[in-house]
Parts: structure tokens; sequence; C-alpha cells
């Protein structure tokens, strides 16, 4: 049976981490970390009498994103209010966009597999986030429902797509491509938790569109569209029509589930904000934005590439996340040898990092470090191979790269005099080796391999092979002759 077609569209919902306050009062818009309940003043919460006044840095930040992600900007920008009720929503409406969001019909190009592909945005609002409903354990285990209101009233952007993507590789590549163009705009650090949170609308044709919410992160949007394309697929296989439906994603059981129909038929009853006038948005304002505009990922490819001569691909996976780059283009400032320099953090930081499921910037040092650490391979202190077991050690402990390599005595050996100590040693003990080496010139590998392990691996290889490899010609000379040669 032949695949069908899968339509994937996202809601992309990005706090604006950079603002200092909330989208329509002066609360701290940094809520993290704070007790329970204790960030918030009667305009978030919505008490009677109290009113909402509009963060004007919050309608710039949003305009340098549409700009960014080449949307029209509508000049006539208003406020509806989006009606539902809801514990984490103490006014039982959220202030939101509707008829008239801030912009429309742009586009974002990603890169799968080496192929670009161009996803549209459908549209781009400003609304504010509700609160935060605490379960103990799980969802549907939960003996009680907790509330904290700290997030309330934090500006929030919706980007929303078209269902352009196909794949769940694709819908990932779009949120880290998002997630990049939003850092270096400096307008939402994705790397603070709940920071980025999406819905994915996925159909497969011939089936109903199902909505899945609450997705945290990169990696469980891929697994959510997965499972979610596997559970359609099964259905049609079987003759069942998908309903048309909104469902949860369990991160924690990983299956998509049902939510009630309560919730799946909401009607928001929406309605123009009475307290907060239309915004104008003029051509000045615009134009003053755009000429502030920084570098974007697209462009700073394009330059990694020209001025570092990285491959597209390197530069891809450097500017998937702009700390990232900020740390290469640091260090190869620093040290100088941009090939080297991308290749220890692309494929050796970068793995460390995803393995211990950590982010740049939590990282106990700097570039300045790591170009120590490098400097220890350029004079030979210490080989390649144990630099990458330093870097290990640096990410765990934070420990300066020259304390590492001593206390651990992992530098080089390269020194003849010292190698021959150890070859000495060898040829002692693997007598057999020795005389087969004699006849067969492969056996000098095993002899070698044997010196390696007997300086733990520290001994240059390639010197160790001269230095085993003359021993035998020696001795075949002396065998031949019955002495030294001058
Ligand atoms: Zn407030």
């Amino acid at each position: 049976m032949s695949e069908l077609k899968v339509k994937i569209g996202l809601e992309c919902h990005c706090q604006m981490t950079s603002l200092k306050t909330k989208l329509f009062c002066r609360c701290p818009a940094d809520y993290r970390g704070k007790p329970p309940n204790t960030n918030v003043c009667p305009t978030c919460l919505g008490l009677p009498g109290s009113l909402p006044y509009l963060n004007r840095r919050a309608v710039e930040e949003a305009i340098k994103v549409a700009l960014a992600l080449n949307c029209k900007i509508n000049r006539r920008m208003v406020f509806y209010r989006k009606n539902y009720f809801y514990p984490d929503l103490s006014k039982n409406f959220q202030i939101s966009q509707y008829d008239y969001p801030l912009a429309v019909d742009g586009y974002v190009t990603i890169n799968v597999g080496g192929v670009d592909k161009v996803v549209r945005i459908k549209r781009i609002h400003i609304e504010e986030d509700p609160g935060r409903i605490v379960y103990k354990g799980s969802i549907e285990s939960s003996p009680y429902t907790l509330v904290d209101y700290n997030r309330m009233g934090v500006a929030l952007l919706e980007v929303v797509t078209e269902p352009d993507m196909e794949t769940p590789s694709e819908a990932k590549a779009f949120l880290q491509e998002l997630r990049s163009i939003l850092e270096h705009l400096e307008v939402s650090d994705g790397s603070l938790e709940g920071s980025m949170r999406c819905d994915a609308n996925i159909s497969i044709e011939g089936g109903s569109r199902v909505e899945i919410k609450n997705i945290t992160s990169f990696k469980e949007v891929e697994r959510a569209l997965s499972y979610e394309i596997i559970r359609q697929r099964n259905l049609l296989r079987r003759g069942v029509q998908v309903k048309r439906e909104t469902r949860h994603w369990d991160e924690v059981r990983r299956v998509t589930v049902a939510l009630r129909a309560k919730e799946e038929e909401m009607d928001y009853r929406y309605f123009p904000e009475p307290d907060l006038v239309p915004i104008e948005i003029t051509d000045e304002m615009i134009e003053r934005i755009k000429a502030q505009l920084p570098e974007l990922p697209a462009a700073r490819r394009v330059r990694l590439v020209k001025q570092y001569g990285l491959t597209e691909y390197e530069a891809r996976v450097l500017t998937s996340d702009k700390h990232l780059a900020d740390f290469f283009e640091k260090l190869a400032l620093i040290h100088g040898n941009p090939k080297v320099d991308c290749n220890l953090v692309i494929n050796e930081l970068l793995r460390l990092l995803n393995e211990k499921n950590i982010g740049v910037r939590d990282l106990k040092f700097t570039p300045l470090e790591v170009s120590e650490l490098l400097r220890m391979v350029d004079d030979g202190t210490i080989s390649w191979k144990s630099a990458k077991y330093v870097l290990r050690r640096m990410v765990e402990t934070g420990e300066h790269p020259r304390m590492i390599v001593e206390t651990e005595g992992i530098r080089r050996i390269a020194k003849v005099e010292e190698i021959e100590k150890y070859v000495d040693m060898v040829f002692e003990r693997c007598r057999e080796d020795v005389e087969e080496a004699l006849k067969d010139p492969k056996v000098i590998h095993r002899l070698v391999g044997e010196v390696l392990k007997e300086t733990k691996m520290l001994a240059d290889p390639k010197i160790t092979f001269q230095v085993v490899s003359k021993r035998i010609e020696k001795l075949k000379t002396i065998r031949k002759w019955g002495e030294v040669p001058p």
C-alpha cells in the first residue's frame, strides 16, 4: 500500500522572554523560581476595576519577528477577548488577537537532509500567557490540581504555519529554525523551560485533522507526531475513520490521549477587548525596526561558510542554536583554526551536550578554556584522542583543561627516548612476537599495539611504529651479520 500524504501544521507559542514586564501590567515578566502566586497584581489576575495597558516593547519585538519571518504587517491591530473557562485563567478570558492579527502571509525556509523547503506562515499574533496548572504526577492520576498564576499575563507570540510540513523531522526543523531566529533577534530564549510550546495539527490524506496539545520540546514534537502518524495510519488501514478531535501528548507514557469532549467543542465567543484601543502601526515604526534587525541565521550561515571556509552542513548545525554559533565564533577568534574549532564544537561538544541534555550556556567553561585545550593538541602535549577525553571531563566538572591533563597524567608521550623504554619492556616480554615480526612485517603492528597498551595509549602511535620498526630492522641486521652496523 502506498503511503498516504501527511500534512502537519504548527502553532507555536513563544514567550517574549526579553521583556522586563508582562503584556498588560508592570509585574515582572521573569516569573521563574518565584513562590507560587506572588508575581501577580489586580490587572493580570483580572480583578474588578483593573485596566490593562499595553506593553509597547512587546509590539516592537513582535514586529521584529514578523519582519524576520517575511510577513505582511497589518497597520491596524486589535485585541480581542477569547472567552473560555479554565482554572489557569482567573479572568475567564484571555486577551488575544482574532480578525486583525499583527502579521500574516510570511514564510521560513527549512532544510532537511540537504533539501530546502518553504514553510508558509499563516499569521503571527500577540496574546497573554495563562497561568500554570500543576498536577501531582500525571494529568490523569493526580488526586488534586494546583494553580500558579505567576505566569499569567506574560507576553506570548503565537506563530501559526500552514500545513506545509510532511514529516516529523520537518516539523522539528521548522521549530529549530524558528527558535534560532527568535534567539538571534533576542526576543525569546528558547532554552528557558516552557518558553516555547507548541500545538500540532496533523492529518493523513483522506482522514480528519487531529490537534495535539501540550508539546513542550523539539524532541517531544518528533515523538508525538510519529506516534500520531502511526495511530492514524493504523485506523485508516482498518477502514476506521479518523475522528476530528483534540488530543493531549502524554510525555510520560509517550502516547496521545483524547481529551474530554467538553474541551474539544469549545466556543471562544471572541469579542473586541473594550479596555484597549486599536493600535495603529505606522510605516515609520516598521522602517525604524527594519533598520535595526540583526544578522539572522540564514545570513549567518552564508557568512560562516565564506568567512571560515565551513561547509553548508557545518554552518547549518552551528546556527541551529545561536549560542552554539556564538561559542564557535569566539573560539575561532581566539584559537584561529576554524576547521579544527568547528570540528570540536559540532562533533565533540555538541554530542556531549546532547548526551548530558544540557545547553551551551550551562557549560562551566568558556571558549577561552577550549582554546587552551586545543593549544595543548597543537604543541603536542596531548593527543587529539586525549583532548576529547579532557573535553568530556571539562563538561562534567568545569575544571581547567591543564588541570585535568596534570592530575590525570594524560600527557602524550612523543619523545623517542621515552618510547624506547617501553619498547624495551615489550620486546623483553613478547619474545615470540618479536621472532615472528622478524619474518612477517605485519606482526610489527601487534608489537606497536603492545607498546601503546603499556603506555595506557598515551604514546604517539606513529612515533611508536617508527621506533618498533627500526628496532626490528636492527635485530634483522644483527641476525644476518652477527654485529651492529656502525
Ligand atoms: Zn500584573
